[in-house]
């Protein structure tokens, strides 16, 4: 494994961003950022404190009012900049995320396409922040409703992608009106910092986009609890969501809370097999698993799973693992504890009565000695209640389980506490009009690998969270409605 650290040379010790500048941290605390390939560490980033999270939200507050009555169109124009120095920098931000989170580094440079897209999107919709007139029932009266902004918005992301989640809710928060602090996770921050560099490049006025670094429980409830943000938006975990919620209720904060997944891919006797096979290793094993839209459970129909899971899992032994520098299709994982978490749901599965049809423990080698591998993996399984099909995964293991019929499938898959995502292969167009209705989770991918549109919408139920992101919806989100009642008489 190459020596990483060159890669983010100059990125050793980071400061907080706030009010567009870089300042120190009121307490002289770090946090080391690792390379999760060869445990070398990369970067530190302080761990912010109380006052830290006071100063960024005080930053974000003063700078909201003059952000809000700039012209959306202007607002929009910086967001753009800030999208066309991201994809300037695409192949450096690229390896700063291969160096702080592990993906192929194919894979981290469509995270930062991704991440300029989300800001460019946002910038289209300037022009579009509409609102209604509706009638009165008085004489002389107009009525409308204006979307205004909330005020500071905070945001706290994952870190399994660092540079999309930002860039996925500041864009639509900034170009509404609001200023935003963010806290990426303490795991992946510096790629959170680099952006933020470059929104002084873009001209960003001060105080508008801040960065602060530290862990969920430090900073990260300070920031929840402060009384300055009105929204919050989190992309992160169960655990996480549920805290959050409950540290924000004293003050009514509005949430957005984006949580873990547990998608069901369903496999029809009617799918077009090798399709499916594909769609299933890549809704897997990308990013080594750790997407929240991720495959994490199979069900295939009795009369194909012979011939499916024989595919599945040649297609899976052939797999590289390896330097995610190079090109490889899958990294490490992204944490020891990570490590640890995928292992031990492995061996409590086997201990249930999982059998392991490829991969199922640690890699090993040399070239493994260091950093958090693990080997893609898929086990066969005969009970829905098992843990591992019910406990979100988020690594390169994947559990099959065969059905008697389409309708098992459904009733299997709906079988959870997450709802965010779920893919179904059918050429059976009734079978596809019952999913509208009848598979309870919020994004379904029929026939096709997993992967959202920034227009469309993405959101789940249960579990997986409140609110939702992207497109129309997801920047509504950002905007309160103010009604206003204009007596002309
Ligand atoms: P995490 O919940 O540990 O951390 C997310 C962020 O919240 C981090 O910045 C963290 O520091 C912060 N945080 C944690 N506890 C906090 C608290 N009490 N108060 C304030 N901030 C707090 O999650 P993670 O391990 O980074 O991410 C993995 C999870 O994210 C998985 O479950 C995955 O499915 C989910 N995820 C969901 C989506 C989605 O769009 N639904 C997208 C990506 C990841």
């Amino acid at each position: 494994m190459p020596a990483m650290k060159e890669l983010v040379k100059g990125a050793d010790r980071y400061k907080h961003f706030i009010g567009g500048q870089w300042v120190e941290s009121t307490v002289k605390e770090w946090i080391d950022v690792e390379n999760p390939a060869t445990e070398q560490v990369i970067a530190s980033v302080p761990n912010g404190s109380p006052d830290d999270a006071d100063r960024a939200l005080v930053a974000a507050r003063s700078a909201q009012p003059a952000w809000e009555a700039m012209p959306p169109a202007s607002r929009g124009q910086l967001l753009r900049d800030l999208g066309r120095l991201i994809l300037e920098n695409r192949e450096r931000l690229a390896r700063i995320v291969v160096a702080e989170q592990g993906k192929p580094i194919q894979e981290a440079r469509g995270e930062i396409e991704g991440a300029a897209l989300y800001l460019t999107y946002a910038a289209e919709e300037a022009r579009r922040i509409t609102g209604d007139i509706i009638p009165s029932d008085m004489p002389d009266e107009q009525i409308w409703i204006q979307r205004v902004a909330h005020g500071v918005v905070l945001a706290l992301t994952a870190w399994n992608y660092p540079a999309a989640l930002m860039c996925r809710k500041i864009g639509p928060a900034l170009v509404a009106g609001n200023t935003v602090v963010v806290k990426a996770h303490e795991g992946t921050p510096v790629s959170a910092f680099e952006i933020a560099q470059l929104s002084v490049q873009a001209d960003f006025p001060p105080g508008v986009i801040n960065v602060v670094s530290g862990t969920g429980e430090g900073i990260g409830a300070a920031l929840v609890r402060h009384p300055i943000p009105r929204l919050i938006t989190l992309t992160g975990s169960v655990r996480a969501g549920k805290e959050i919620f409950r540290n924000s209720a004293d003050d009514l904060k509005l949430l957005r809370l984006e949580l873990g997944g547990k998608a069901p891919f369903i496999v029809a006797e009617d799918a077009d097999i090798p399709a499916a096979v594909r769609a299933a290793v890549l809704s897997r094993f990308e990013n080594c698993g750790q997407i929240c839209i991720c495959n994490e459970r199979m069900y295939v129909h009795k009369k194909v799973a012979g011939e499916f899971t024989e595919r599945f899992v040649h297609a899976v032994k052939t797999l590289k693992v390896g330097d995610p520098t190079t090109l490889v299709d899958v990294g490490p994982k992204f944490s020891k504890p990570e490590l640890e978490k995928v292992e031990r749901m492995v061996d409590q599965a086997t201990q249930a009565g999982a059998e392991i049809l490829t991969g199922g423990g640690r890699m090993r080698g040399e070239e493994f000695a260091r950093g958090h591998w693990f080997e893609p993996t898929v086990m066969s399984v005969n009970d829905n209640q098992m843990r591992i099909m019910q406990d979100e995964i988020f690594g390169p293991v994947v559990p099959i389980m065969t059905v008697g019929d389409f309708d098992e499938g459904l009733r299997l898959a709906n079988e959870s506490r997450y709802g965010l995502s779920a893919y179904v292969f059918t050429k059976d167009m009734r079978r596809m009009m019952r999913l509208v209705r009848e598979l309870k989770f919020g994004e379904i991918y029929v026939n096709r690998p997993g992967g959202d549109a920034v227009h469309a919408h993405h959101a789940g139920i249960r579990d997986s969270g409140i609110g939702g992101e992207d497109g129309k919806y997801g920047l509504d989100a950002y905007f309160q409605k103010k009604t206003m009642y204009i007596n002309y008489a």
